[in-house]
């Protein structure tokens, strides 16, 4: 008597088959168009399973059960034409979702209508056309016609599969084809063996190989741990805003009692009668204070660069007028530094007037590489030089700062960009800052696109090569001056200017800050109270706050403008002063911004843009 292998595969099959309707059933699933056919070969496949041992034990005892044999030996072969039309169906799905075709439901529509009646007719065709069975010393099989048509049907549907596995051959790679690939191979085998060996029930085991394989490839993530990750990720992002919200209402809460001490330190150091010490002393308070403006704006940028919330703001700018104000603003810092270092700057000719790009990014980056070369350096020279290489509508500016400074040594590079890292400066107090600075400046490079390098030896000097690329603007427009412009001794006699702040600290300081220009200063502590005065007075400018109680400085600029003949410039004067705000308080329909700490030279700037020169 020779042993069926076959049927000890099956039956181990039914095994495998029962527990992965189980684990399948169970967990929560995906609701894709890929799960709900598989969910369907699952349960195809159990019952088919089912019938399989079933068709084996009937045919061989077909001898006592007759009719049942006749039965469950069609219903096998259906269950085959089943599940793969159904494989059919979902190879066609993955495909087409794959493909992103457009009217991808359509075809998946009409695709599906062929398949179930593909299905439907090789079904009536299992049932009706003739089948022989054969059972003999312990060999158990079934042949015929109609074995030959199902077996011809299953062998359209595998050429199927291979015309559209072949239409995505660059696919193949991915793991949800392995299963139809396998379900290739397998299919050719086992017809080969069944064939010369028709007694060798494999088809079975095969299918039931091929539905664990699909399992295991399927895209059905554990809904559980996703609807955990997503709780998780939701709670983060709410920390994150908050600490977002709190470091900016916290820049705000600085800036408010910063812009009092500096307004009135300027105004202090612009007096003539000081005695040395006291000038010094003034200095020393103006330093502090401009440390701790930047520690403010670091932790924001770095906060604000964390939670993907920075963006870049492209405009139209003139590099040369940036570059030659980062000039006369570190010649400034090296003068303040007192110190004995030569400044070296050269500029390519060829860079383009006008580009487009985030001019302020730009410039921060560049100006927190001068800071470091002027802070670390204390003899020798520092350059810094601008060249470019145009392409098209598009330049790339290739910016370095080179010193003789202290330099960084070699293990220590890797760390430069890490925030809060100082090197060998911790150890020192007379170096100010925060280690913020460069890694500020890396993110700021990423986010443009760009690239930063640094090549530095320990005790000869550093220097720090930055490219970016900034698209070319060959129509130039009339572009707003924004250099340093010269201190002179401006005036803007009998012009008015209508102060609005709900701090009377700080609209003390701008009323001092604004005295030495002999302009009628008159000040106002509302919205509303603004509102009044303009209904009876003219303004030649309107410096207007916008974090107020009651009607904030954009509602009130609103307020102004439902007046059709409202014509006076409104300046937002704000400790709201994160980059980007600029752009939207003039969108809010403010003609200009100078952020808090007021800078004497902004406002100076500002004046004489809206009262014009003396
Ligand atoms: P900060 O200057 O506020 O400490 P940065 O992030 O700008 O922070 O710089 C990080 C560290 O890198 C500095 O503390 C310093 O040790 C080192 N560094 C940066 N630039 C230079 C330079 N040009 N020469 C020498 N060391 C530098």
């Amino acid at each position: 008597m020779v042993q069926n292998p076959g049927n000890s595969f099956t039956l181990l099959s039914l095994v495998y088959m029962v527990l992965l309707a189980i684990v399948y059933f169970k967990k929560p699933r995906v609701k894709s168009e890929e799960t709900k056919i598989y969910g369907l070969i699952v349960l195809v496949c159990l019952i088919g399973n089912i019938i399989s041992v079933g068709t084996y034990y009937f045919m061989k005892n077909m001898n006592s059960f007759p009719i049942l044999n006749e039965i469950f030996a069609r219903t096998y072969l259906v269950f085959v034409l089943t599940f793969t039309s159904l494989v059919t169906d979902y190879v066609l799905a993955i495909s087409i979702n794959e493909r992103k075709i457009k009217k991808a439901e359509k075809y998946l529509l009409y695709s599906k209508i062929f398949i179930i009646f593909f299905g439907i007719f090789t079904s009536i065709m299992a049932f009706l056309l003739p089948i022989e069975y054969v059972s003999e010393n312990g060999l158990v099989y079934s042949t015929g016609t109609v074995v030959k048509v199902v077996f011809t049907a299953t062998r359209i549907c595998v050429g199927t599969w291979i015309v559209i596995l072949l239409m995505q051959i660059k696919r193949l790679k991915e793991k949800k084809y392995w299963p139809m690939i396998t379900y290739v191979i397998l299919g050719g085998i086992v017809s080969y063996i069944q064939g010369n060996h028709p007694e060798y029930l494999l088809t079975t085991s095969m299918i039931i190989f091929v539905t664990v394989l699909m399992y295991f490839t399927i895209e059905n993530p554990d809904l559980k741990l996703i609807n955990e990750l997503n709780l998780a990720k939701d709670q983060a992002d709410k920390a994150n805003n908050a600490k977002t919200e709190f470091l900016s209402s916290m820049s705000h809460e600085i800036r408010t009692p910063l812009n009092a001490i500096m307004g009135y330190g300027t105004i202090l150091q612009e007096h003539n009668d000081l005695s040395p010490e006291v000038r010094d002393d003034i200095k020393n308070i103006m330093t502090a204070s401009d440390n701790l403006l930047e520690i403010v704006n670091g932790i924001l940028d770095i906060s604000k660069i964390e939670a993907n919330k920075l963006e870049i703001i492209d405009t139209e700018y003139e590099p040369k007028e940036m570059f030659n104000d980062l000039v006369k603003m570190s010649e400034v810092k090296l003068k303040a530094m007192n110190k004995p270092i030569e400044f070296k700057c050269y500029f390519d000719e060829s860079i383009p007037p006008v580009l487009y790009g985030d001019q302020g990014r730009v410039k921060q980056i560049i100006l927190n590489l001068l800071t470091n070369a002027i802070k670390y350096t204390n003899k020798g020279w520092i350059e810094f030089k601008v060249s470019c290489v145009s392409k098209k509508d598009v330049t790339r500016l290739i910016i370095s700062v080179e010193d003789t400074g202290i330099g960084i040594k070699e293990d220590k590079i890797d760390k430069l960009f890490t925030k809060f890292e100082r090197l060998e400066v911790e150890k020192s107090t007379t170096v100010e800052g925060t280690g913020l600075g460069l890694a500020i400046t890396k993110k700021l490079v990423d986010l443009m696109n760009g690239k930063i390098v640094v090549q530095s030896k320990f005790g000869e000097g550093s220097k720090f090569s930055v490219s970016l690329d900034q698209r070319i603007v060959k129509d130039k427009k009339e572009l707003e001056k924004t250099g340093i412009i010269e201190l002179d001794n401006i005036e803007f006699v009998d012009k008015k200017v209508l102060v609005v702040d709900d701090n009377i600290v700080n609209l003390k300081v701008a009323g001092r800050l604004l005295e030495k220009y002999n302009v009628k200063i008159t000040e106002s502590s509302s919205g509303q109270d603004a509102l009044n005065k303009i209904k009876d007075n003219k303004y030649d400018l309107i410096l207007l706050d916008d974090m107020m109680p009651g009607m904030s400085g954009t509602e009130t600029l609103i307020e102004m403008k439902k007046d059709k003949e409202f014509n006076t410039p409104v300046i937002a004067l704000t400790a709201n002063a994160i980059n980007g705000m600029r752009e939207k308080y003039l969108d809010s329909g403010f003609d200009d911004y100078i952020p808090k700490p007021i800078d004497r030279e902004e406002l100076e700037k500002k004046l004489k843009k809206f009262l014009g020169g003396n």
